[in-house]
């Protein structure tokens, strides 16, 4: 396998990568590129938009003048603060609640609406079917989070055809972020077909209630009613348009975040299964573990090489270190893989049977044993030729990052009794 030269990541990244022909990666050279960009004019460009969308909401004596989707997270605590705090906009945050919480993403959600002084609207699918919908999806194509997905990029869209609000704030766009899939200068904007290809995996739900293995589980359109998306014409009579503020405003997460935990509340993990990112997606059983590391056992990286290799363009780290976080989490089996069998009813012999044929060749081999095995790892590939020549220099102010107070019941010790015990009551909130 060909590994970035500079970052962590492998040839068989998904969305694709592209490397350059000094071997780097198309998210290096994407984040490479971003201080040459003018930040305050499109600062200003921002302001321009915000103001003239604050005047129509007024004209039109709407009380919203924007949406911004939120989970809770540290992203969803930054857009807040910038509209509401920076730009004085009057954000309505909605939320598509896919029922697997963390007790640590309800705090902060409950954080998030009372520190901003914001209105939430919350959508909440039942677990039946919920259950249901996971089931399908795990088995159509081996993904456990697809109603995540799915129900994150279309309600908020639904509420703003009801709501009439024609603008809706998302944060970072994370595939450029992550493998430079779109330039900075192409000011991608949220539509319905970028939503359909990335997020739905080609599936609306129109599809989904004449697809057969649905049929198995028993969908019906009422175990879907969070991802119809409006009609052109609804759309269009609202005139609505999604804007990402990584285009606007030069992005970093891990800045932000350390800004949201000491002015704003922000609360982090204090220890995580899967990669040693202690703020980003601490909300759901999504990114605590399962969906990331089904990613592991479909291509042979997780999560720990999405966060090494940013720290690793942000000149935090150095890639050898990059790649001893990769070595010691990528392969973990996560402690709440347990409860997700438990939810939709499945042994881990069948999840693991459902995984098999999506096993990437490229990477996965069957050993001597009859046991899985991965072909190569990055850590074969520390000293690769040219691996110097690429290198960038570290920020001579880097230091580690520092978590949130632990609170009492998220000390270290309470976190790791619960993990020993698998004790998700603790741990995890259905609804
Ligand atoms: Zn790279």
């Amino acid at each position: 396998m060909e590994y970035c030269k500079r970052c962590c990541y492998p040839a068989n990244t998904k969305p694709d990568i592209i490397f350059d022909e000094r071997g780097v990666c198309s998210g290096c050279r994407l984040i490479e590129s971003r201080p040459a960009i003018d930040w305050e004019e499109r600062g200003r460009w921002l302001k321009e938009l915000l103001e003239e969308h604050k005047a129509r909401a007024m004209e039109a004596g709407r009380i919203y003048d924007c949406i911004i989707p939120v989970s809770g997270g540290k992203d969803s605590h930054y857009q807040a603060y910038l509209m509401k705090v920076v730009y004085g906009m009057n954000p309505l945050l909605v939320t598509y609640n896919h029922v697997f919480n963390t007790r640590l993403g309800l705090r902060n959600l409950t954080n998030l609406v009372s520190t901003f002084g914001c209105d939430l609207l919350r959508f909440t699918s039942n677990p039946v079917s919920v259950r249901k919908v996971s089931r399908w999806a795990v088995k159509r194509m081996g993904d456990v989070t697809w109603h995540y997905h799915a129900g994150i990029m279309t309600f908020p869209i639904q509420a703003a055809v009801k709501y009439k609000i024609p603008l809706m704030v998302w944060g970072e766009e994370g595939f450029s972020e992550l493998v430079g899939m779109y330039n900075q200068d192409d000011m991608v904007e949220f539509t319905k077909k970028k939503r359909q290809e990335h997020s739905m995996r080609g599936f609306e739900p129109e599809d989904i209630l004449h697809d057969d293995l649905a049929m198995d589980e028993g969908i019906t359109a009422r175990d879907l009613a969070a991802f119809f998306y409006p009609s052109d014409e609804e759309i269009e009579e609202v005139g609505l348009r999604g804007i990402y503020l990584s285009n606007y405003l030069s992005w970093n997460g891990r800045k932000q975040t350390e800004f949201m935990i000491e002015n704003y509340g922000f609360e982090t993990a204090q220890r995580r299964d899967r990669t040693f990112n202690l703020y980003d997606k601490l909300d759901d059983l999504h990114a605590n573990g399962v969906h990331d590391y089904l990613k592991y056992l479909k291509f042979g990286y997780g999560r720990a090489t999405d966060d090494a290799s940013t720290e690793i363009r942000h000149r935090r780290m150095t890639r050898e270190e990059g790649i001893e976080m990769v070595m010691k989490y990528d392969s973990v089996r996560p402690h709440d893989l347990d409860v997700y069998l438990r939810f939709v009813g499945m042994t881990e012999e069948e999840f693991m049977g459902l995984v098999e044929p999506l096993r990437d060749p490229q990477i996965w081999e069957r050993g001597p044993d009859g046991q899985w095995q991965t072909k190569d790892c990055i850590g074969n590939h520390i000293h690769d030729p040219g691996v110097d020549e690429v290198r960038l220099s570290l920020d001579p102010h880097r230091r580690g990052f520092i978590p949130s107070e632990p609170k009492r019941s998220y000390s270290r010790d309470d976190h790791v009794r619960e993990s020993e015990n698998l004790n998700e009551q603790e741990e995890y909130v259905i609804l």
